[in-house]
């Protein structure tokens, strides 16, 4: 299918009367001439959000059945794309074709993940505490269930062009909690970006829903991304990428007449716990598997395990012996873009000048490629500037010498909101592991035991988030069913006759939802 670059709004594909710009491809930095993708002016953002709000109250009203049908639809049109996808993704990003391959998969499972929640009723999460007329003061009856929020707001992540940008997790969630969505495209993988919303778009369409429920917008700057978020249509925000970027939104949210919620993911260092056991019997095995995380996707994943603390030692020192010659072996990669490129070529430079910390290896250079780095620094240094502990997007990460099991708990104290920690521990460190959980309880948002933070399932038991800057809200995930939360509002209806109850609370139960009744779970018949 040939690329126009064209904006999707509402049911239309037009070219957007904004600035315009290409797409580059990520390996040779080369401009891929055809099309011109073209940024959406304001009038288009206005238009974008006014067929969402329209669409709205249509969408969220239907059946569970056909709002799941519409998601298993997106998913079986994203697939029928076919090697295009792959082929355009690969181009635009750098990552290879089995990376992405393994994201359409994950892109395809979550939409259909969603539908089956859809379908179950759960999310809705109905509650009815039946009237006590008999009680002094007498209770009315009271039900409660949760409906979308109202248009959101998607921002699409440079570092997963499918499972994280047009249709992915933010835009799944969004749209199966009823909610009409406007995204605005990454201009890292504006063609991706295109045929995955010309799939939603044609979706739409064969299941006759009003058209507003999907909008894409292109833009090459900021502008787009700001009057969105700022529009009175728009009610919840997602986004994943820059600190920067998701605080500016936030600025923007906060500032409206009518503030909104921003889901914003943003940092993470992922730390990395090597309890003494562990480290003493499989330390270089360890380092080996570190080494392979750290650079998986040329370190381009939020949960890069960017900082690993261990007490020092002779058995610390194997460790980092190791980790040395797998980072020494590692080929110098593609990043996603120029300009990630540049910030990672700046990390790696203000880690390597600090005064505290010494290089420990690298890998491989190559001109316009990133080069794998490794740094250590003394637990006293970096309690001392906690800027060393910041993120470093790419294939980087820092090790840090504790003097002891004390120093250790301080450093993870001192540090900011994880989207996970991981201990790896063997049976004697359980005594230690212990008594770091409460920290990291309040640290992170994912715990994890002897594997490495990268990969994440997508799944009913999931938290990717976490205290902030992980993300800007800790009480959320942006993956797994649970992410559908942050699109969901409460409604209680007291005393409404059942004539005029939403189908899932009503007497009878006619959806067979799984309620809380009087505050019990109500048994629901079962097809024999
Ligand atoms: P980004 O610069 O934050 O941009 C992400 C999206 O937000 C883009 O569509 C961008 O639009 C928009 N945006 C950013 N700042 C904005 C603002 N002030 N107002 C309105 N819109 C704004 O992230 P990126 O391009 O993906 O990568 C840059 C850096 O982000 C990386 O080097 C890395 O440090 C970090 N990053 C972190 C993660 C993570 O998960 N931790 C993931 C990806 C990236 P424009 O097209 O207009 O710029």
């Amino acid at each position: 299918m040939p690329l126009t670059g064209h904006q999707l709004i509402g049911a239309t594909a037009r070219r957007g009367s904004g600035e315009a710009f290409h797409a580059v491809h990520a390996a040779s930095g080369e401009i891929i001439a055809d099309p011109a993708f073209h940024g959406a002016s304001l009038a288009d953002v206005d238009e974008a959000c006014t067929l969402a709000a329209r669409a709205f109250d249509t969408y969220r009203a239907l059946p569970d059945e056909a709002r799941a049908a519409f998601l298993d639809d997106i998913a079986a049109r994203i697939e029928a794309i076919g090697d295009a996808l792959i082929l355009r993704a690969m181009d635009e990003t750098g990552l290879p074709r089995a990376r992405l391959e393994g994201e359409r998969a994950r892109t395809t499972g979550q939409l259909r993940m969603f539908a089956a929640l859809v379908r179950s009723g759960d999310a809705w999460d109905a509650r009815i505490e039946p009237a006590l007329p008999q009680r002094q003061p007498p209770r009315t009856d009271l039900r409660l269930r949760r409906i979308g929020i109202g248009p959101v707001a998607v921002f699409g992540a440079s570092n997963f062009p499918l499972a994280f940008s047009v249709a992915g997790g933010d835009t799944a969630s969004a749209l199966a909690a009823g909610c009409p969505v406007v995204v605005k495209a990454h201009p890292a993988h504006p063609g991706t970006s295109e045929l995955v919303g010309l799939a939603v778009q044609a979706a739409i369409a064969a299941a006759g829903l009003p058209e507003g429920v999907f909008s894409l917008l292109f833009d090459a700057g900021h502008e787009v991304g700001a009057a969105l978020v700022a529009h009175p249509a728009i009610q919840a925000v997602g986004f994943t990428g820059s600190r920067r970027g998701g605080l500016a939104l936030m600025a923007i949210a906060a500032a409206r007449p009518a503030p909104i919620p921003v889901y914003a993911e943003m940092s993470s260092v992922n730390p990395n716990i090597l309890l003494p056991a562990a480290l003493a019997r499989r330390g270089e095995a360890l380092a080996r598997d570190f080494v392979a995380s750290v650079t998986l996707g040329c370190g381009q994943f939020c949960t890069n395990p960017g900082l690993v603390l261990a007490v020092g030692g002779e058995a610390f020192e194997r460790f980092v012996a190791a980790a040395a010659s797998a980072i020494a072996a590692v080929p110098a990669g593609v990043m996603l873009t120029a300009g990630i490129a540049r910030a990672y070529a700046e990390g790696v430079e203000r880690l390597a000048s600090h005064p505290a910390v010494t290089t420990v290896a690298q890998g491989a250079k190559a001109s316009g490629r990133a080069t794998a780095s490794l740094f250590r620094v003394r637990a006293t240094d970096l309690l001392a500037d906690a800027r060393l502990a910041e993120e470093c997007f790419g294939p980087c990460s820092v090790l840090v010498e504790c003097e002891d099991a004390d120093q250790l708990r301080r450093v993870l104290e001192q540090g900011e909101g994880q989207l996970t920690a991981t201990l790896h521990v063997d049976d004697a460190d359980h005594d230690a592991a212990r008594a770091l959980l409460p920290v990291l309880e309040r640290k992170a948002g994912r715990i994890l035991a002897n594997g490495f933070p990268t990969g994440v399932e997508v799944c009913d038991a999931m938290v990717h988030g976490g205290p902030f800057p992980a993300t800007s809200d800790g009480r959320s995930t942006s993956v797994g069913t649970a992410a559908i939360e942050r699109f969901l509002r409460p409604v209680c209806y007291q005393n409404l006759p059942d004539a005029l109850l939403p189908d899932a609370l009503r007497d009878g139960n006619p959806l067979g939802l799984r309620r809380r009744v009087g505050g019990k779970v109500e048994a629901v018949a079962t097809p024999a």
